[in-house]
């Protein structure tokens, strides 16, 4: 029973979506739309209390960081020194660039002002009259509609000087990337927002206390600021009705691959895959799942075995993982679990930044073993040189890039070893790859 009503709260959660809410509606993106549906009164609201009332609001929210770390966001902000003669920035990271990862930027797309109002809040709560939209380079679509947003809400008195009369004066910028992985990293934005070629800082000391132009910055992916409002808005006991203690709330899921329907689903942080794939309408074609990430390739792959444990930041690191950015790449039995891995390693040789030996070479051999695996031309010395490979790469670069990047190395060898026996044992793919749309 107990099984069947907490199906029943994930449905209903659900159904009833905070960050999602106005997606369907065709005029979501305007000022227009966002007011009707009560945009903008959080901001007001936020505007009658002290900066430091919110920053508490949100501590006591227990919102993680939504960009993948899950770091707690109102700890971060309290972290901003309150006698620093430098001005304190806001910057929110949407450069979102992860594998799989597809929540922000049909976030921004759909429903741009409830970033453009969070973003307003949390900078006031945090001190800062300067606040930075960092968008992917990539996406041009997604900043076009984002400055439109922000030139509106200039227009309406939102952003700009004395806003709403409170005496506060807020600036947004939205600064356009160049398309490179590394800038979501973000000591590396930093450099790029700087003007300088994007690569990792050392921390600490981290952003919080010398971040852009060595002065405390604040740096938030867009879904932890666009969830702002409405903790401002309900209460922090109410965004804790949803999800766990320790990891309370609300996320965006992106379902990838093998479902019958991907897309994003939002539900409370605990939701298990197999509830996340019943609503997807199941692994296509009733094949069986195979294996999955929670949060991108940068976070080790799990299998069916694991298909049933809560999608929550504790669990995920229990059953050796992380939980990430919850992009939920999914693949049935027909796929080459080897082949998958090497695209995966692929994507990371490509995007190393190059500053640290273990990542920029590390990487360039491992594609070199992996093709030779994956051609079944490799030997089981192969499988120990890349687990050798990948102990000397995790946690001996600046940033987490080389980490995640050796996450589907390890753990498809773990889960997977004697599928890697299987293509040198049979001179080459047990499966076929035109079975496999995905890597085909
Ligand atoms: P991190 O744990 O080093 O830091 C997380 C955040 O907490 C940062 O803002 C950091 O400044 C802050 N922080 C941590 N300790 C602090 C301290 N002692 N004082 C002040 N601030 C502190 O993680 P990270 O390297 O920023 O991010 C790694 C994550 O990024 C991975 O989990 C991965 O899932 C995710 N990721 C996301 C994308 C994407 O497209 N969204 C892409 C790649 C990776």
């Amino acid at each position: 029973a107990s099984e069947a009503s907490s199906t029943q709260e994930h449905a209903s959660a659900t159904l009833t979506p905070v960050l999602t809410a106005r997606w369907d509606q065709e005029d979501s993106f305007t000022l227009r739309g966002y007011e009707r549906d009560g945009g903008y009164r959080a901001l007001r609201q936020a505007l009658q209390r002290s900066p430091e009332s919110i920053v508490e609001a949100v501590k006591d929210s227990g919102l993680r960081g939504r960009g993948g770390a899950g770091f707690p966001a109102g700890m971060k902000w309290s972290f901003v020194p309150k006698d620093s003669p430098k001005p304190t920035y806001l910057v929110v990271n949407a450069d979102e660039s992860e594998p799989g990862t597809c929540k922000d930027i049909p976030l921004m797309m759909a429903d741009p002002h409830l970033l453009v109002e969070g973003t307003i809040i949390s900078a006031y709560a945090i001190g800062s009259n300067f606040a930075f939209i960092y968008v992917r380079g990539e996406v041009l679509h997604v900043v076009r509609r984002l400055q439109q947003a922000v030139t509106e809400a200039y227009e309406a008195g939102y952003l700009g000087r004395d806003i709403l009369g409170s005496g506060y004066d807020i600036d947004v910028v939205v600064h356009v990337g160049a398309g490179a992985y590394i800038c979501g990293e973000e000591t590396a934005l930093l450099d790029s927002l700087e003007g300088r070629r994007g690569q990792p800082r050392l921390k600490p000391p981290f952003p919080a206390v010398a971040g852009l132009y060595a002065s405390p910055t604040i740096v938030n992916n867009v879904e932890t600021i666009a969830s702002v409002p409405s903790i401002v808005a309900n209460g922090s006991s109410w965004f804790r009705l949803m999800g766990s203690e320790k990891s309370p709330g609300y996320g965006i899921f992106s379902l990838s691959g093998h479902v019958s329907r991907p897309g994003q689903y939002e539900a409370p942080l605990g939701i298990t895959l197999n509830e996340l794939i019943d609503m997807a309408g199941g692994i296509r074609g009733g094949r069986e799942l195979k294996f999955w990430t929670p949060g991108g390739s940068s976070t080790p792959m799990l299998t069916a075995a694991h298909a049933d444990l809560p999608l929550d930041f504790e669990e995920m690191v229990s059953a050796g993982t992380m939980l990430g950015t919850r992009a939920l790449q999914i693949f049935d039995d027909s796929t080459c679990v080897v082949r998958a891995t090497l695209r995966w390693t692929e994507f990371y040789k490509h995007e190393s930044c190059g500053k640290c030996t273990p990542c920029r070479e590390g990487f360039w051999w491992l594609v070199q073993i992996l093709e030779r695996l994956e051609k079944g031309e490799g030997t089981e010395a192969d499988l120990d040189k890349t687990l050798d490979l990948t102990d000397n790469i995790a946690g001996r670069s600046f940033c987490a890039l080389a980490d995640g990047g050796v996450g589907p190395i390890d753990s498809s060898i773990q889960y997977f070893r004697d599928e890697y026996i299987a293509h040198f044992e049979h001179g080459g793919c047990p499966f076929d790859p035109a079975a496999s749309a995905l890597f085909a």
